[in-house]
């Protein structure tokens, strides 16, 4: 048995924040970082994913914290004639150190598949950033019971192939966000989160030092008031924040509940 990896919890701030509101967030979130002393120290990784266009100016202003800063999304190509689009590269020239990549807003509303995650996880790594692959099954889903048949489903077609699953084990991230549960409140019970993240463990190879040093966060609608409990489960290794993560007190306190 290997020790389990050091949780990581990660804002997505989506497509919210100004420079005004944005940077305020992250001054605060910075304040936070530096004053907090021995045990008021989260025992986290901590991570926020502003929109890029708030990206540098947010990396500066954490640029002495211990926050790091990652992208939203990344183009799968490294450069090139992709008006709107945003390469890895870029990301990390903007101060990233991780992309989320195959958010379940995208998938739908962007029509990305599992193999398109694959390329822009590989991109993101490729560019040396920390890519957080996400899978999680729709309501529908989840009421017929194909929750694990689904994410296997998406986590044999859109992990990265060999880099970042084998030495580099560490730079891969999963996020399970069952989309039923984003933003509307809801959260399957600890039961179920716990059997599946202990599932997604085992097809990482938990057994081993490379499949058991992956992150595993739980994503959608964690909370102040629910984090403890859902941080505490095995296999859970963090969370990935959508709303909760707009209000520093709330993020902070999720942050703060990881054991
Ligand atoms: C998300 O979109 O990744 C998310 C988890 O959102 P929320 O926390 O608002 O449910």
């Amino acid at each position: 048995m290997t020790d389990p990896p050091r949780p990581l919890v990660a804002g997505n701030w989506k497509m919210n924040g100004l420079g005004g509101d944005g940077l305020a967030l992250a001054a605060d979130l910075a304040r936070r970082a530096a004053s907090a002393k021995g045990e008021e120290s989260p025992a986290c990784d901590l991570l926020v994913c502003p929109p890029a266009t708030l990206l540098w100016r947010v990396a500066e202003a954490l640029g002495q914290s211990p926050i790091a800063v990652g992208g939203q999304d990344c183009h799968a190509d490294a450069k090139g004639a992709h008006t709107g689009d945003i390469g890895a590269e870029m990301l990390k020239d903007a101060g990233a150190t991780y992309a989320i990549v195959g958010h379940s807003e995208r998938r739908a509303g962007h029509s990305e598949t599992d193999a398109l995650v694959r390329a822009k996880a590989e991109a993101a790594l490729g560019a040396g950033l920390c890519a957080i692959v996400c899978i999680g099954e729709t309501e529908a889903q989840y009421g017929a019971g194909e929750t694990l048949g689904v994410l296997e489903k998406q986590l044999a077609g859109s992990l990265p192939k060999g880099p970042g699953i084998a030495p580099g084990a560490a730079k891969v991230v999963i996020a399970y966000e069952p989309i039923w549960a984003i933003g509307t409140g809801l959260t399957p019970s600890l039961d179920e989160i716990a059997r599946v993240h202990a599932h997604i463990r085992g097809i990482l190879g938990g057994a081993s030092a490379e499949g058991g040093s992956i992150r595993i966060l739980y994503g959608g609608s964690v909370n102040a008031a629910n984090a403890a409990e859902i941080l505490a489960l095995e296999e859970v290794n963090g969370a990935l924040v959508g709303g909760a993560s707009l209000h520093a007190d709330d993020f902070w306190s999720i942050a703060r509940s990881c054991p």
